[in-house]
């Protein structure tokens, strides 16, 4: 008796060290330069993965954003990607879908996508999905469907829409009416409906929350906020269309409350001055981080100080740098600029004004 009582002990001596040993680990999360593209790889702190689209775009862009993620995956130990989430068949997110066996790791474990290639067939823009296809056909692939939710152990990826539905379902915190929605002007719009299509995701980690829209269009952003919003709040917004001036509606953005934004900018691509004065108009907001700085769409006086953005060069072939955002569950998180090192700490909502070092 009295030695089931001691292993019982044990037991639960064990159990409660790995709790707090895997509540001190944090939900890393690489933002890598794509140069406009879009690339993101969520480490949850049990080590299950998430890679959300692959930058990319002609040979050359595919090449030098492969390499970027790679050296992520080899510096986060990465030996398998448990989830890869294709957002849409555009080359700047598909391009390297079809090269990530040729990453130094194990396997890839599924991979989610809004399903086939539906109306941009002209041949100048199938090119990544056509190359895609190859191997989505023989790997484990399925269309992701609106209100599912993906567990990385404590991590929660949420798919909000998918294939041009959204889902019904409030993310917790979130449904209330949103009095904004009076407010929404529609645009026109006349690019690629790729965009329409777009996977969508918010991941929760504990009281920590980012949304991630890839490419969703101003008009659709309306359609998670209006009339309830079903998003609730985000303590990272990762900006829709790469910061252009055809996402981050402010119905949606001033809905959501983000703390901070980063921007999946290019030098001459996205970052504008109208979302730029969005955000800083947004209820709460303290930072942009930028992967870029903005030359074409914004003045200097619109960019963040140099130490938020990641990378200031525009030549072919410099080093590109990624933004690391690492959160934990009480809601804090701390981001990183991979060029200086420059990090800002963002306490929980409640807690103390951020310190900086
Ligand atoms: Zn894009």
């Amino acid at each position: 008796m009295r030695r089931i009582s001691l292993v019982l002990i044990a037991i639960v001596l064990l159990v409660g060290a790995a709790a707090a040993q895997m509540q001190q680990k944090t939900l890393d999360i690489y933002v890598f330069d794509t140069e406009g593209g879009e690339s993101v790889l969520y480490v949850s702190p049990n080590g299950e993965t998430l890679l959300f689209d692959t930058g990319g775009g002609n040979q050359d862009a595919n090449k030098r954003d492969l390499a970027r993620i790679a050296t992520a995956v080899k510096e986060a130990r990465v030996q398998v990607l448990d989830y890869v989430i294709v957002s849409h068949n555009h080359g700047d997110h598909v391009g390297n879908a079809a090269d990530l066996a040729t990453l130094p790791m194990r396997n890839i474990r599924q991979y989610l996508d809004h399903g086939p290639f539906t109306t941009e067939l002209q041949p100048g823009q199938r090119a990544g999905f056509e190359r895609y296809l190859a191997v989505r056909n023989m790997a484990r692939a399925r269309r992701a469907m609106p209100g599912e939710v993906i567990s990385l152990g404590p991590v929660q990826v949420h798919v909000v829409a998918s294939a041009g539905e959204f889902t019904s379902t409030p993310l917790p915190g979130g449904g209330g009416t949103n009095p904004l929605c009076s407010q929404h002007k529609p645009k026109r719009d006349v690019r690629g409906v790729e965009n329409d299509y777009v996977v969508a995701a918010a991941v929760r980690f504990g009281s920590f929350s980012m949304i991630e829209l890839s490419d969703m269009i101003w008009n659709q952003e309306m359609r998670l906020v209006c009339p309830n919003n079903l998003l609730g709040t985000a303590d990272v917004y990762h900006t829709s269309g790469h910061a252009d001036e055809w996402g981050s509606n402010p119905v949606m953005v001033h809905a959501i409350r983000p703390r901070v934004a980063v921007m999946n900018n290019a030098a001459v691509k996205g970052g504008h001055a109208d979302t730029f004065r969005t955000l800083r108009s947004s209820p709460g907001f303290e930072d942009v981080w930028q992967a870029h700085f903005s030359m074409k769409n914004a003045s200097k006086a619109d960019n963040s100080p140099e130490q938020f953005i990641a990378n200031l060069e525009e030549t072919p072939g410099h080093v590109g740098y990624h933004i690391k955002i690492s959160a934990r569950q009480d809601g804090s998180f701390t981001v990183t600029n991979g060029r200086n090192g420059f990090s800002k700490e963002y306490p929980a909502r409640s807690a103390a004004p951020a310190a900086t070092r």
